[in-house]
């Protein structure tokens, strides 16, 4: 049987977020690392993302946040409003007293500016391969190594293997062994603006929440406030599954009727919408087994409605390096010290991004109960509500 020395690159399937922020963090320790992944390009589909203070933590960590920031806009606030009334329900601002409450900033950004300087910060480490148009289709574990088997057959070893191959992760089935994502019943519609093609009275530089029934609305500037982004989430049991699909206008129309000429005006400048049926799965105690490890979405896929799912998998990736240079000659021992520093954080966010979506989606007696509530809260009180997830890791 072959031998697999130390010297062999630990392998990672799937190039996201998560598996471009995994291969640096490992590189930064000084091992090899070979990135696999299916699609022709390194390349992010979708739209904007908000970045809390705890990715910025890291990210100061591995000497990246200044070169994501450089791309990101900083939104001065967050706010809340009902979709039906116009109302404020309650805003939190962003600027220097968030800043002093966590010592890291809020940021929003688009995925492939994000994903972009994790990408040219892999391509310039000589310590990482990155190869396109290649699935890892199964793999075999030995005691002293991995080998990956490819989708044109080949087989390639490693010290380990990482799966970084998001929801529907075929690593994890292996591990986890838990069958498909639960399908969650809930739609987002994406789009990007130029900031030119935003109706000027309706431009801001907030991350602004419209709560409705049933439905949210969130828009924010992106890439240094050239862009705009726009997110529609609905309910709707339609769709089993879809990701990045194109999403039919008149179901949006039909779920957004009634609601504000503010919510409506600026659904109307999107022709096109992609469409994503949002899943998650529930939480598990442990997913490495041996010298295979999961990260990211193949480990503890969430909703985004506390929008951390990129934050937890770069959170993830510098968790993982941290235990694996404390344990170098034992990789089994450094995934399993990774997954038990990590599960129960995770899972928290899994949990509560649950209950943040149904506090968004509140109807009637709800809804009104939670717009009073939240009217009540002072800035101080937002931030300690939330600083289990932005004061960490
Ligand atoms: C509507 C929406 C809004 C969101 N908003 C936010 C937000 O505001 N903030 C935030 O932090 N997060 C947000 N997220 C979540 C975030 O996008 C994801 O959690 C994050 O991108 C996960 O990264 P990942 O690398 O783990 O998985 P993915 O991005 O899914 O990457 C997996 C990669 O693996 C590849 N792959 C899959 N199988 C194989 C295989 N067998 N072999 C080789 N390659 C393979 C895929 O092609 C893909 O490139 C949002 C998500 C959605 C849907």
């Amino acid at each position: 049987m072959a031998r697999t020395n130390d010297a062999a690159p630990i392998l990672v399937s799937g190039g996201g977020i998560g598996g471009l922020a995994a291969a640096y963090t490992l590189a930064l320790q000084g091992l090899p690392v070979r990135v696999f992944e299916q699609s022709p390009e390194f390349r992010e589909v979708g739209a904007g993302i908000q970045l809390g203070p705890n990715i910025f933590r890291v990210l100061e960590k591995i000497g990246l946040k200044d070169a994501i920031l450089a791309d990101a806009h900083r939104p001065p606030a967050q706010e809340m409003r009902n979709a039906l009334t116009g109302k404020l329900i309650t805003r939190i601002p962003l600027g220097d007293v968030f800043f002093k409450r966590f010592g890291q900033p809020y940021g929003v950004t688009h995925r492939a500016d994000i994903h972009g300087t994790f990408l040219k910060a892999c391509q310039d480490s000589n310590l990482i391969t990155l190869e396109n148009s290649r699935r890892v289709d199964s793999y075999e574990e030995r005691d002293d190594g991995v080998t990956v088997v490819l989708d044109d057959g080949e087989r390639v070893n490693g010290r380990a293997l990482i799966g970084c191959d998001g929801m529907w992760s075929q690593v994890r089935e292996r591990i986890v062994g838990d069958g498909k994502p639960r399908v969650s019943g809930h739609i987002a519609y994406r789009a990007v603006l130029k900031r030119e093609d935003v109706p000027q009275d309706l431009w801001r530089p907030d991350v602004v929440l419209w709560a409705g029934p049933r439905t949210h609305f969130v828009h924010y500037p992106l890439r240094r406030g050239e862009l705009y982004n726009l997110v529609a989430v609905f309910h709707s049991d339609r769709y089993e599954e879809g990701w990045n699909a194109e999403g039919s206008t008149e179901l949006l129309w039909e779920h957004f009727k009634g609601q504000r000429p503010e919510v409506l005006r600026m659904l109307e400048r999107i022709e096109t919408w992609r469409m994503w049926v949002l899943c998650d799965r529930e939480p598990v105690k442990n997913w490495s087994s041996g010298r295979v490890t999961l990260l990211g979405d193949a480990a503890h896929p969430m909703l985004q409605y506390l929008a951390q799912g990129a934050c937890m998998a770069t959170e993830d990736a510098v968790v993982l390096a941290e235990k694996v240079a404390v344990l170098p000659n034992d990789l089994p021992a450094a995934f399993q010290a990774y997954t038990q520093d990590r599960y129960l954080r995770t899972a928290r966010v899994q949990i509560m991004a649950r209950v943040y979506g149904d506090f968004y989606h509140a109807r009637g007696v709800t809804a009104e109960l939670r717009d009073l509530a939240l009217a009540g809260r002072t800035p101080e009180q937002s931030y300690e509500g939330i600083a289990w997830l932005y004061g960490g890791p």
